[in-house]
């Protein structure tokens, strides 16, 4: 059966989205992407990319013996030609069932952030191929080119293929975007064969874009890449992305081409008419004089004087309203801006927004990660660091201030007679006592301290760069701030104390943190047998 069949009975048994693919119908289109899709896998820069192809797609390929060596694993399916270039360890070659025909061609990349498969046949014998005739498609979902590998490998596939993420909402959508963009192009290259020039290159440039973008993950390099890109490609003096806020007479350049480290530069609305129109029509808006339009005739001696004689603004429409309106403005210094070059940036701009989607909702699951390790290393009454991450930071200062030869203290100290505490008020004061307690703490000692709470009513305070003195003064200020204290829950007059343990790093005597820890512990026992609500400072033992 030819891959294409196959393929297309793959798409409507097992996934059933024939529209998720864009056909190729033109061999010239085909050798386009064929040579783009490579180059994808040529700038790859994890090591983690598996490239599955045909031999005689290994041979058309330019650029084959760079991606070979770049990609973890080549799979090659036999086609009966053989490969140009020697194999590496690399290269695994694999026979499918039912065997592929010598004119089929297949080329598909997968990777943790790539998906792109490419197939189709040579209608007639691959001689002849100069006659156009070849049919395939194309796809970036991530869903279909996995199943596609594994359709081609049937059993071999396992431990191939890389294990990755299953695709969000967004990253479908942006496949989807993408994969329109191509459709339509590969339309225009069909119907209109006198463009064809210029088509491939708008497809080039377009395919450039995505590369670009799509190999970025925060919001502001994307939008960078974007209008830098977009500059380059069709020619504008100015290029940038302005944010409004709606109701707001201020707008935020959020990048300008000029200037990458531009960041949230305010402007005020008034002086840009042709932004507040786009906000209020949600329409682009083309001005190719900017003297006689009647929205910039006002401002045109200004605009004169900055150069600039045309312009575009676009709308970046995005499904999130709560991100503000987002708005593309191009200015140039002479010329029009002709259909195509409009109709090139209208493209680029739904690809873009869709990088954007992605790149927040990248973010936001950064941002629910940062908040779920805060939360795995905190502790929940008192907000100070748990025991679990105490140990981590002991471990790390320990190691710190033993290779510099830094001081570095350990304070310990435990709740005198909580239990009476507990038993005269319950367990809720208590609890209150221990949240004021960590308050007081907190007011009480250094930023780099570290404070955590060790146990049920026992704190540790790792003091880096302390000597003994510094650390005992330390003790003695969480003594007595605790000792005057009026407790919010507790009777007046009726004192809360605490008795307090001091170490101090000594790398004769104390192999690891433990040591360390234990010595002020020890201290910590000792005050307590001396009455409680006093400061005790380890000795430290005599190396011999
Ligand atoms: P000492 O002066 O010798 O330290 O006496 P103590 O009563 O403080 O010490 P003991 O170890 O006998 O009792 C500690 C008490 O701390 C017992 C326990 O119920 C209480 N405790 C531990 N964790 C919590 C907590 O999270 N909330 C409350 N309310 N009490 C706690
Ligand atoms: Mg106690
Ligand atoms: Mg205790």
């Amino acid at each position: 059966m030819p891959l294409l069949e196959r393929v297309e009975s793959l798409f409507r048994t097992v996934i059933g989205k024939e529209d998720l693919y864009v056909p190729i119908r033109d061999n010239l289109l085909y050798e386009i992407l064929q040579q783009e899709t490579s180059h994808i896998g040529v700038q790859h820069e994890e090591d983690d990319l598996l490239v599955l192809m045909d031999g005689a797609t290994a041979c058309e390929l330019t650029n084959g013996p760079i991606m070979a060596a770049k990609a973890r694993t080549i799979v090659l399916l036999d086609n009966g030609e053989s490969l140009p270039w020697s194999p590496g360890d690399n290269v695994v070659k694999h026979a499918c069932t039912p065997p592929l025909e010598r004119g089929d061609r297949i080329l598909l990349l997968l990777s943790n952030t790539i998906s792109l498969a490419l197939f189709g046949e040579h209608v007639h014998a691959p001689e002849e191929k100069s006659s156009g005739a070849f049919l395939g498609g194309w796809t970036v979902r991530r869903v279909t080119v996995a199943r596609l590998a594994e359709t081609l490998l049937g059993k071999a596939h396992q431990g191939l293929l890389p294990e990755s993420a299953p695709a969000t909402d967004a990253e479908d959508s942006i496949s989807a975007a993408m994969m329109r963009l191509t459709a339509l192009h590969a339309g225009a290259l069909e119907s209109r064969e006198q463009s064809v020039a210029v088509e491939k290159n708008d497809l080039l440039s377009i395919l450039d874009i995505l590369k670009a973008i799509s190999s970025k993950r925060h919001a502001h390099d994307i939008l960078f890449v974007f209008v830098e890109q977009i500059a380059r490609i069709i020619s504008t003096e100015r290029c940038s992305i302005v944010r409004v806020w709606e109701n707001e007479a201020e707008g935020h350049v959020l990048v300008s081409h000029e200037d990458e480290h531009l960041r949230d530069c305010v402007i005020s609305l008034q002086k840009y008419p042709e932004l507040v129109e786009v906000i209020q029509s949600g329409e682009t808006l083309i001005i190719n004089d900017v003297a006689t339009h009647p929205l910039t005739m006002e401002f045109s001696a200004m605009l004169k004087k900055a150069g600039i004689a045309s312009l575009l603004v676009l709308p970046i429409v995005r499904s999130d309203k709560h991100v503000g309106t987002l708005l593309l403005r191009a200015a140039r210094r002479q010329g029009a801006f002709t259909v195509r070059e409009v109709s090139f940036f209208q493209i680029v701009t739904e690809a873009a927004a869709n990088a954007l989607e992605r790149a927040h909702l990248f973010e936001s699951i950064q941002i629910a990660n940062e908040r779920l390790e805060q939360l795995a290393i905190t502790d929940s009454l008192t907000g100070l660091y748990n025991r679990r991450y105490l140990h981590e930071r002991f471990e790390e200062e320990f190691a710190r201030a033993t290779r510099y030869q830094l001081p570095f203290s350990c304070v310990i100290f435990d709740i005198d007679d909580f239990k009476a505490v507990n038993d005269t008020y319950g367990h809720l004061v208590g609890d209150v006592v221990l949240k004021e307690i960590a308050e007081r703490m907190i007011s009480c000692t250094r930023r780099v301290d570290i404070l955590a709470r060790y146990g049920g009513e026992e704190f540790v305070i790792l003091l880096p760069q302390t000597d003994n003195e510094g650390a005992t003064i330390e003790a003695e200020r969480v003594r007595s701030v605790m000792e005057s204290h009026t407790f919010s829950q507790i009777a007046d007059g009726q004192r809360v104390t605490v008795s307090v343990g001091v170490a101090t790093l000594d790398p004769d005597t104390m192999r690891d943190n433990e040591a360390l820890l234990r010595a002020a512990d020890e201290a910590l026992y000792e005050a307590k047998r001396r009455g409680k609500n006093c400061v005790v400072v380890h000795e430290p033992d005599k190396k011999d």
